[in-house]
């Protein structure tokens, strides 16, 4: 087996093609963008991409990554080995065990609740899709609450048209925009 460790593709802008687009999917008005022909054909250009749209200097800073359950996992636990940090997971509610600290929070399509231990560190918090802002933001607070710092906020597709999002003036790095 061959373990060339580079990109296949030539340019982060590549990935947006491995993107698909399903409308009314889950609900309509929805445009659901499925990132699984990505991961299943780039899975390595992917966080390769991701770890590059972070300066060295940041890395330094960074002790975890902190992904959000569930497809910010995939993403965020790949960022991980890639970078030899440690993986922090944000989760649904109910699945952490012990203390934890709980964020209620508004989906484009529904209403949910996420849960974090807590711990201490500087962390690059990850997700997948950045649509309303809401999952983010849950996110971001639940990292100050378990008294973690943000170096900085990182979601592969960023849908610029449902949100203006930022926390303390930290703007999100995305690698994929969409503004429909
Ligand atoms: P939001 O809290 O509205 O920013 O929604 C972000 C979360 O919901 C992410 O974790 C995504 O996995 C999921 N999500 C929301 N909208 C979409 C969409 N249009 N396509 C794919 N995933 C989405």
């Amino acid at each position: 087996m061959n373990f060339s460790f580079k990109p296949k593709l030539k340019s982060v802008l590549e990935l947006k093609t491995y993107i698909s687009e399903y409308p009314g999917f889950p609900a309509p008005g929805i445009i659901f963008r499925d990132i699984n022909p990505l991961l299943r054909d780039y899975y390595f250009d992917t966080l390769y991409f991701m770890k590059e749209s972070i300066s060295e200097e940041k890395w330094q800073d960074i002790d975890f990554i902190a992904g959000i359950e569930s497809r910010g996992f995939i993403l965020a636990s790949g960022l991980a080995a890639l970078t030899n940090k440690g993986f922090v997971p944000i989760r649904k509610l109910g699945k952490l065990p012990g203390k934890v600290v709980s964020e209620k929070y508004n989906l484009e399509y529904g209403r949910d609740q996420l849960e974090m231990s807590p711990g201490k560190g500087n962390v690059l918090l990850v997700d997948d899709v950045l649509a309303t802002g809401g999952t983010l933001a849950a996110g971001c607070s639940l990292c100050e609450q378990t008294n973690h710092n943000i170096v900085d906020i990182l979601v592969l597709i960023n849908l610029t048209r449902l949100n203006s999002f930022s926390w303390n003036n930290k703007s999100p790095i995305s690698l994929i925009n969409y503004d429909y």
